[in-house]
């Protein structure tokens, strides 16, 4: 039996729907599991998506052909039927699951997560035969606390940083972990302010239904000093907080809020105050559990640690290989696990220990 989804060079393709999935060249037909900018890219005729990532993909890819569908709606495309489910990821993110007229079901994860968020529906694993993972955690090292811990941490700092008189500024990825960052903050915990493509996004989510608490959008005409003062929580990408955008911010606390910030050689590479662990990928304990709930015989693994997140599932029995792709971490590049030659070590020596004992 032919494989049912196979790797092309523009991307994951189902030659019995005649359709790609987050391909990563320009065709004809793109269905896309979610609007980060590694599985959405420009160039395709048509693009079929979640109804709740309709509008992130015209807010990232400009005026494209673009059909929304609900959770579970059935569309048949050539000779298979498709429908989108939750992944659990960010608004809109879907697995997508692919079934023939003989039955045969697999299901195209995408990026996707385990954990609580307030500002998406929580993964729904479908039952397949082969199941195409992601990886991006995929060491035991990788345990995460829930998102309302983090926001604890987070709003205890914010308050020390208020005491000193400084501004809080986090760096979190400006579609997803912002808002989840945000919905996750208690009401009238402070002032927050907002860079512009965390504002962009913040109504996209607003507009679907998502309550966020209020903020501003930072423009020129905020002066840092009175941010100072109010003790604000100022949220902006990464990118901009490790540019010149966060200098005129004398009076500032930086921190970053990533799943990388687990590994002690990334805190320590990088100049800033503090490290929220905070991800909307799936920890190793979630890879697996959703792994095993979808129960498939054959689980293909895409972008990540893949190479031992095979080998855990090859040695408990099931048919694991990795699939080559142009995924990446949405965070990527400034998060890669491997731009610290220190995180790569303690990566490498502490999952030697844990693979072995797995999860329970
Ligand atoms: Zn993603």
């Amino acid at each position: 039996m032919s494989d049912l989804v196979t790797v092309t060079e523009s991307g994951l393709y189902c030659a019995m729907g005649d359709f790609y999935i987050d391909p990563w060249r320009s065709v004809k037909l793109a269905l896309v599991t979610h609007g980060h900018s590694d599985h959405a890219r420009m160039g395709s005729q048509r693009y079929i998506t979640h109804k709740d990532g309709q509008a992130i993909l015209r807010y990232r890819l400009g005026e494209i052909d673009v059909t929304g569908v609900d959770y579970c709606q059935v569309l048949q495309l050539g000779g298979v039927k498709v429908s989108f489910h939750p992944a659990g990821h960010v608004l809109g993110s879907a697995q997508i699951r692919i079934e023939t007229d003989k039955g045969e079901v697999w299901v195209v994860s995408g990026d996707y997560k385990a954990q609580y968020d307030p500002t998406c529906p929580g993964i729904e694993p479908v039952r397949c035969d082969t199941f195409i993972t992601e990886s991006t955690f995929g060491l035991p090292i990788y345990r995460f606390n829930e998102g309302d811990t983090v926001a604890c941490e987070i709003v205890d700092w914010w308050e020390k940083c208020k005491a000193k008189g400084q501004v809080a500024m986090v760096g979190a990825y400006s579609l997803g972990k912002a808002q989840r960052l945000l919905a996750s903050l208690p009401d009238l915990a402070g002032p927050i302010y907002v860079h512009g493509s965390v504002a962009a996004i913040n109504s996209i989510y607003q507009g679907a239904g998502v309550t966020l608490p209020a903020w501003t959008h930072l423009t020129s005409e905020h002066k840092a000093d009175k941010l100072a003062k109010e003790g604000a929580l100022l949220v902006a990408p990464p990118s901009s907080i490790e540019g010149p955008w966060a200098r005129r911010f004398a009076k500032r606390q930086e921190a970053f809020a990533s799943g990388w910030m687990l590994v002690r050689g990334r805190r320590r590479m990088r100049s800033i105050d503090r490290g929220f662990v905070l991800s909307d990928h799936a920890d190793w304990p979630g890879l697996i559990s959703v792994i095993a709930a979808t129960g498939a015989e054959r689980v293909l693994v895409t972008h990540g640690f893949s190479d031992p997140l095979v080998r855990y599932l090859s040695e408990r029995g099931l048919n694991a290989a990795t699939l080559r792709t142009a995924y990446g971490d949405e965070e990527a590049p400034e998060a890669a696990p491997d731009a610290s030659p220190d995180a790569s070590i303690e990566v490498a020596s502490e999952s030697a220990n844990l693979l072995s004992d797995g999860v329970s």
